[in-house]
């Protein structure tokens, strides 16, 4: 199950086992990467809160300097995840489908750039990854938040799915 680069469906470009909070925004900017889609539910904050982890926050003020933001999220309340498009003032998709193509097809058209340029950051090997891959994009695998900023020790679900990924020839850590 390989794309057309040969790298696996489920492979993520980037696999630092941090949370988004602690991604280097240097990684991207060495690459030229001009914008970023970014999974809200377990990637940017944890439960059915809509108010950012401060480390979280920080990170997306300091990326939004750099590279366009979209929040593009599979969770259907357009009211929880535009309560978090808000606070940050960037664009978002709810319901998007992940990992179906049709609503990121969108989205790169919108943010005008090459879909090697754009970065697909979440926390789900089968939505996030493997959408983002399945049309070119610098894809990140993150760890799922918590509170504070720092990894959940509940990501039984990416453990899971790290295993399956595995097991379909796929090498995540
Ligand atoms: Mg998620």
């Amino acid at each position: 199950m390989a794309g057309l680069t040969g790298q696996h469906w489920l492979q993520p470009d980037w696999d630092p086992g941090l949370t988004i909070a602690h991604l280097s925004l240097a990684h991207f900017t060495a690459l030229g990467l001009k914008a970023a889609v970014l999974d809200v539910d377990r990637t940017l904050l944890p439960g059915r809160d809509v108010t950012l982890p401060d480390p979280v926050r920080v990170w997306l003020v300091d990326a939004g300097r750099r590279m366009k933001l979209h929040l593009f999220s599979n969770n259907p309340s357009k009211t929880r995840i535009a309560a978090v498009a808000d606070q940050l003032g960037v664009s978002f998709t709810c319901g998007a489908g992940k990992p179906r193509r049709g609503a990121l097809r969108r989205v790169v058209a919108d943010l005008d750039c090459p879909p090697a340029e754009i970065a697909m950051v979440g926390d789900r090997l089968f939505t996030d990854v493997l959408c983002g891959n399945r049309l070119g994009l610098y894809t990140v695998l993150v760890r799922p938040v918590q509170a504070d900023g720092r990894p959940s020790r509940h990501d039984r679900v990416q453990r899971l799915e790290r295993s399956v990924a595995r097991w379909m020839g796929a090498s995540p850590a």
